[in-house]
């Protein structure tokens, strides 16, 4: 059985947690809390055979100990995934950018891609045979995560290296902000059309209570403000606004992400 699924597991208010399997085996990436996960690999009567980390915040990681107490054995121990300049309990294989995950029983590799900017060890998961990107909370459908720990010129590097994966990469972000997040992108530019479309369609997702992830990379490249910072459209806005003095890109970055972080 090779054809490899993701399920999605809502847990807390507004994170996805996300099972990557063959019906058989599951991958956990970033279980926040292991309850849900738990619930679904019996719903589906999967066995875990990894987890996947991206970064140490509690709702990405919080759900390892419990999982590692119900699953590790004499005879076996979950392998758990994780940044490596990122002291996080639990984690046996630690990672950086360049470094390849091969999990056997699914099959499925992974190539680590540093992204540093939300948190300063974050790292990202791409699947390259399926084209899936789990990328935590640094890239969100319509937006990024906040800079707790990195610089915006750091965020800038990171968000680059992902948008230039292929445009049909499916992002499989960590939280459902996406409607908050296209607010933000329509005050930032207002005459794109690609994301007055986005809008609609996804308020009808969320009106049917729907998931909005996965979104894709050239979506993401069309809507997002944090990926079109070097645009005229939303570069104008700024020095409109005076938010921006000139069009040097790592400004325009920070501008927007310090607009967003005030927004209403
Ligand atoms: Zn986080």
């Amino acid at each position: 059985m090779n054809k490899l699924s993701v399920l999605t597991v809502p847990a807390f208010n507004d994170n996805y947690l996300w099972l990557i399997h063959n019906g058989t085996y599951a991958v956990a990436v970033d279980p926040g809390d292991a309850g849900p996960i738990m619930a679904a690999l019996d719903a589906h009567k999967l066995s875990l055979a990894a987890i996947l980390l991206t970064h140490h915040h509690a709702d990405h990681v919080g759900g390892v100990e419990k999982l590692l107490q119900h699953i590790n054995t004499a005879d076996f121990q979950l392998p758990v995934y994780g940044p490596r300049s990122e002291n996080i309990a639990g984690v046996t294989d630690p990672l950086s950018e360049g470094d390849e995950v091969h999990i056997a029983q699914l099959p499925l590799t992974c190539r680590v891609i540093d992204v540093p900017g939300h948190t300063s060890g974050h790292i990202a998961y791409m699947a390259p045979e399926q084209n899936w990107l789990f990328c935590g909370d640094t890239l969100f459908a319509g937006g990024c995560g906040r800079l707790f720990e990195g610089t915006p010129a750091q965020m800038v590097s990171s968000l680059g290296k992902l948008s230039a994966l292929p445009d049909s990469t499916l992002v499989y972000c960590a939280h459902e902000y996406t409607l908050g997040n296209l607010r933000f992108a329509l005050a930032a530019e207002p005459g794109n059309l690609a994301l007055q479309e986005r809008i609609v369609t996804e308020q009808e997702k969320r009106a049917k209570n729907l998931p909005t992830v996965p979104s894709t990379i050239a979506l993401e490249k069309a809507t997002n403000p944090f990926l079109r910072h070097r645009e005229p459209s939303i570069l104008e806005g700024l020095l409109e606004s005076g938010r921006i003095r000139t069009s040097e890109p790592v400004a325009a970055f920070a501008a927007l992400r310090e607009w967003k972080n005030q927004f209403k």
